[in-house]
């Protein structure tokens, strides 16, 4: 009788610590699983570059990992173990490998057998081209810290090689495209004394030049060649160029803009890189042309007009005006959120997909605030049809409607530059 007394109230204290944990597991094991449905559904769940790569015998299921993720929805716990449930919006912060207790994460690209978006590489980031080389977002990572790494890294591997070019023609690399990753590069090749050259459609920057004006762009730390790491996590857009184009002038970068590179073929010994009407010869060529390409356009009529943009510079020229912002990734948002901020325009959203599924947190809890207080407004599950010079005309769920409209600016994402890959002869993994 005196066991059994025993054995009820061990069973009570222990129901008593364990049933809260148990009952929490469940509950957040099953939020998590419909997150999982949810990003399925609307196509969230399959990422488009980088992700958390889990290691399902090494996992604990401790959860660390889904706490430490800035943006916070990328992981959960199902069945015990780690899992990816919004795949689309790892950006590849590696706050979840940092944190993993037992090692059993990794942020990569995984099998890439199946992706059509991912050019085959060996562990130098070396094309199926000897020599032909791709640094940065191109090749699926995204971010300014392994924008730099990666630039660094291949000139490294460049630079390792015994040889050099003694022909004054053949330079020993030309770097394509001046973004953070061809500028580190270019940064690289000067320290480590290779002739080079820097060709860009654009102007130095890449990226970060089409960002609004005072956005905060987070950076992690990573050594920038010839300058040490970067001090700050937040840096402006205005302060992070000044840093670049500070070191662009400091070293007088051999960088020459207006150069759009149409294609590279292979020739005896070195690379032939051709551009709109010049042709510029390397032993080694680094593409480091990031993944924005063009933007794409929405082919409606009126399009064509100049108060269509594809990209918003100063936030402070548009005051009192009617705006529709297209699209509804995070470009979208940041220009809306600018816009409104003005408290003199009037923005609307216009987004084909009913609800934002694919945004940082930041700008996920941005809109969330800028719909409820009516500074932005939101025209969900719509196409525009027609832009004329005073009004829009959107298909609202089958219904036609009209946009009182000053200026429309389009974030539809853009064409990526695979096209060119493949007519250079690089091979994808689905290939
Ligand atoms: C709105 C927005 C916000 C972001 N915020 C952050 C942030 O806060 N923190 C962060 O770490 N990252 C951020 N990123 C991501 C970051 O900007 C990119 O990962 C980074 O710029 C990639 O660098 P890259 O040099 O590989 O490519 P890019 O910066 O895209 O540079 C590519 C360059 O190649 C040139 N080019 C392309 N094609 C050709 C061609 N055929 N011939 C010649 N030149 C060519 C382009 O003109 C461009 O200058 C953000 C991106 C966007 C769009």
């Amino acid at each position: 009788m005196e066991s059994l007394l025993l054995w009820i109230i061990v069973l009570t204290v222990c129901s008593a610590i364990f049933l809260p944990y148990f009952v929490k597991f469940r509950r957040q094991q099953k939020a998590d699983i419909s997150r999982k449905h949810e990003a399925a559904s609307l196509g969230a769940d399959k990422p488009i570059a980088q992700y958390p790569l889990i290691d399902i015998v090494r996992c604990i299921g401790c959860a660390t990992c889904v706490k430490a993720c800035p943006e916070q929805e990328v992981l959960g716990i199902v069945f015990g173990k780690a899992t990816v449930i919004n795949g689309l919006k790892c950006i590849g912060h590696g706050k979840c490998a940092e944190v993993c207790p037992v090692g059993a994460i990794q942020v990569g690209l995984g099998d890439i057998k199946d992706r059509d978006d991912i050019p085959l590489m060996n562990e130098f980031n070396e094309t199926v081209i000897p020599n032909l080389f791709i640094a940065g977002e191109l090749g699926g990572f995204a971010l300014i810290k392994n924008a730099i790494a990666q630039g660094t890294m291949v000139i490294d591997r460049i630079a390792s090689q015994p040889e050099r070019t003694t022909d004054p023609e053949i330079k020993d690399v030309i770097i394509v495209g001046a973004g953070p990753t061809g500028m580190s590069a270019a940064l690289n090749a000067v320290k480590n004394k290779l002739s080079y050259l820097v060709l860009d459609q654009q102007g130095a920057g890449g990226t970060i030049l089409q960002y609004p004006r005072k956005k905060i762009v987070l950076v992690q730390p990573v050594e920038i060649p010839l300058f040490g790491y970067l001090k700050k996590s937040e840096y402006s857009k205005e302060e992070l160029l000044e840093i670049w184009l500070g070191l662009k002038e400091k070293y007088n970068l051999n960088i020459q803009v207006g150069e759009k590179v149409t294609n590279i073929t292979q020739n005896d010994g070195y690379l032939t890189v051709e551009s709109q009407d010049k042709l510029f010869k390397a032993r080694n060529v680094v593409l480091a042309l990031g993944r924005r390409g063009t933007p794409r356009k929405l082919g409606v009529p009126g399009e064509n007009s100049a108060k269509v943009m594809y990209k918003l510079i100063d936030v402070e020229s548009h005051q009192n005006e009617k705006i529709l912002i297209v699209g509804g990734g995070d470009s979208a948002i940041e220009v809306a959120y600018g816009l409104a901020m003005q408290g003199t325009n009037k923005v609307t959203i216009s987004y084909r997909k009913n609800q934002f599924f694919r945004l940082k947190k930041k700008n996920a809890e941005r809109i969330t605030q800028l719909i409820k207080s009516g500074q932005v407004k939101t025209i969900m599950e719509s196409n525009i049809m027609e832009i004329q010079e005073d009004s829009v005309y959107l298909d609202v769920k089958g219904n036609k409607g009209k946009l009182s409209n000053d200026y429309v600016f389009i974030f539809a994402g853009g064409e990526p530059p695979f096209k060119l890959l493949r007519k250079m002869g690089i091979k994808f993994g689905a290939d």
